[in-house]
């Protein structure tokens, strides 16, 4: 089959900060011509939704689009599952399960992502009890180098492997979530805690909800926010929060930021997918120009990161935009950031300008070297291959994985290949 070079037009990231140079880019509306698509092609890479901020869905050879898939969204009420097409995002999934009377467990910070590419980064919101939203994953169904279809489910002996897969393994053109019953969230917003505070009652204060999120600017002795997301059977909310006073006009992570583009506040009990989000869906997410980076430390070290953080925050926070801190636990996906340990991210939002950004996040990496970071696989990290693979402990795994279902490297792309595939075996 000859396949027709679609367009020479060249996408770029959400961002906007990465133009991909890939030489041809397509758009396939059927598993069947993205099977053809696949088998003959050289290197290809799946672009999502393109909110990853670095070059991990880059390619100079062919860029997948999926956009254009039929949208499929089958729920399957007895076993407590939906299916979801390659290209499907959770703002076309979520209103879907509500109607139906089910939810995610856990979701972003934003809808207009797509679920593959949450997953095979390992996407992540907040709460104790709450995984990544690749740990909702029981079932993956993959376009693997040679165009045949692989599936795999929970349990299978690759599966943990394969989940999160920075696109490296293959197309994912099926994904089965596991799903709950709807439930109703209040969302209050909370200012200006002390540093001190959070560090001396961390557990309590990341505890006291479904989901919390911690916003600062790292400035001064106090943080900014701090947005908690109750499940409406947990009652009225307080009305301050270790000493933190009730906000009084809608928030937005960021504090000059018109709150009014962010899901209802005030304890306004409303559906989970209008609360969880911080971005309503249909809205614009965060700053718009800006960059991204994240990085996770265990548990158990978040305090002691913090008061790290707080130590060199000269360094970083004139280039920042927000950062926020959130809880994930753990599971068992041998790339999650959460991989076999209860783990805090600091995320960051930078201002989209490059240098003072690579200082901040190089002094950022400095202050958290003693807790063994782990980065975002789609954000902005500088820390070297070697470093990642002694914080990741499945990734020799992983790699072999890979090699396994990919001999060639179809799916490995600069990005991939620098990462996991330099290190001497
Ligand atoms: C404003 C903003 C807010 C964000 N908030 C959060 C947040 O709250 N929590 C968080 O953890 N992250 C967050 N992110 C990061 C975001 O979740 C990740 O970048 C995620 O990967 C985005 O999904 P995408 O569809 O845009 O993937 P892309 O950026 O398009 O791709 C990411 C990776 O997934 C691969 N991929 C995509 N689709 C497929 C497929 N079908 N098969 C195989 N591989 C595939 C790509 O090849 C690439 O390697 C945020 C980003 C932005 C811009």
């Amino acid at each position: 089959m000859e396949i027709p070079i679609q367009s020479l037009h060249k996408p770029s990231n959400w961002a906007g900060n990465i133009v991909f140079a890939a030489r041809t880019v397509e758009r396939p509306r059927t598993i069947a011509e993205l099977q053809d698509i696949v088998r003959w092609s050289g290197k290809i890479r799946v672009l999502g939704s393109g909110h990853s901020f670095n070059t991990i869905a880059d390619t100079d050879d062919t860029l997948l689009i999926l956009s254009d898939l039929e949208r499929r969204i089958e729920i399957d009420p007895a076993a407590r599952t939906v299916n979801v097409d390659g290209g499907a995002t959770y703002a076309d999934l979520a209103p879907i399960l509500h109607a139906s009377g089910f939810a995610l467990h856990n979701v972003a910070s934003l809808p207009n992502i797509t679920i593959a590419g949450a997953v095979a980064t390992a996407t992540h919101g907040s709460g104790d009890a709450n995984k990544n939203l690749a740990a909702a994953v029981s079932g993956i169904k993959l376009v693997t180098a040679n165009g045949e279809i692989l599936n795999l489910s929970r349990g299978d002996a690759d599966f943990d492997g394969a989940v999160v897969s920075l696109g490296a393994l293959g197309v994912i053109c099926e994904l089965t979530l596991d799903i709950v019953p709807s439930f109703e969230i209040r969302q209050n917003v909370y200012l200006d805690l002390p540093v001190s505070a959070v560090i001396d009652n961390f557990d309590a204060l990341m505890s006291r909800a479904y989901s919390v999120s911690l916003f600062t600017r790292w400035q001064g002795a106090a943080t900014d926010q701090i947005w908690v997301k109750a499940l409406t059977s947990a009652g009225e909310p307080p009305a301050d929060v270790l000493g933190a006073r009730a906000a009084t006009k809608a928030c937005h992570p960021i504090p000059d930021m018109d709150g009014t583009n962010c899901t209802a506040q005030f304890g306004v009990a409303g559906p989970w997918h209008e609360r969880l989000f911080h971005f309503a869906i249909g809205n614009t997410a965060s700053a718009g120009a800006e960059l991204q980076s994240e990085f996770f430390v265990k548990r158990s070290d978040a305090p002691a990161a913090i008061a790290a953080l707080h130590a060199a925050q000269e360094h970083f926070s004139k280039a920042l935009f927000i950062s926020e801190v959130r809880s994930v636990a753990a599971d068992a996906l041998w790339l999650s950031s959460a991989y076999e340990q209860d783990t805090i991210g600091f995320h960051f939002t930078w201002h989209p300008e490059w240098k003072p950004t690579l200082a901040a996040v190089k002094a950022v990496e400095a202050a958290l070297t003693p807790f063994n970071p782990r980065p975002h696989w789609a954000k902005l990290f500088t820390l070297p291959a070697a470093t990642i693979e002694a914080a990741f402990p499945r990734l020799p795994d992983f790699r072999e994985l890979a090699k396994r279902h990919d001999p060639e490297g179809k799916f490995r792309n600069r990005f991939v290949t620098e990462l996991f595939f330099s290190q001497p075996a």
